[in-house]
């Protein structure tokens, strides 16, 4: 799907909206979260308007495996060594309130389960 004029996340990723952005390639960007939950909070998402988990495909693993690795990458960055969790709320029972994918990289402290 085509970037899309609406979206928050594709105005960030057209470099709309300035955002601490902490990693960027052809296929994602990861910038900070505005209200971060965890000392590091960072939210990676494809460079591609699909709204939720439930839109994915495919043609789409790329840009899945990007994710991945940008957190990866950014965990070995910031030296999450005690581990990180990942996250992808899908609808709004989950708590999603941006419907482009993101995913949410938390780390920094220790982490209960279940989540809320
Ligand atoms: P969700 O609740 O959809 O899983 O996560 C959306 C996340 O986007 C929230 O953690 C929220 O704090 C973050 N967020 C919302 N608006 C902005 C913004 O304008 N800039 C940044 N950096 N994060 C945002
Ligand atoms: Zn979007």
């Amino acid at each position: 799907m085509p970037l899309d004029d609406d979206c928050l996340f594709c105005r960030i990723i057209r470099h709309e909206i300035p955002t601490g952005i902490v990693f960027e390639d052809d296929l994602v960007l990861a910038f900070r979260d505005i209200n971060p939950q965890a000392p590091h909070h960072v939210l990676i998402i494809p460079k591609d308007h699909i709204p939720t988990t439930n839109d994915l495909g495919p043609l789409h693993d790329d840009y899945l495996s990007a994710m991945f690795a940008a957190a990866r990458s950014i965990a070995s960055d910031v030296a999450v060594a005690d581990g990180y969790r990942l996250v992808l709320n899908c609808g709004e029972h989950a708590g999603q309130s941006v419907f482009h994918v993101h995913m949410h990289l938390l780390g920094g402290r220790a982490m209960s389960w279940p989540p809320g």
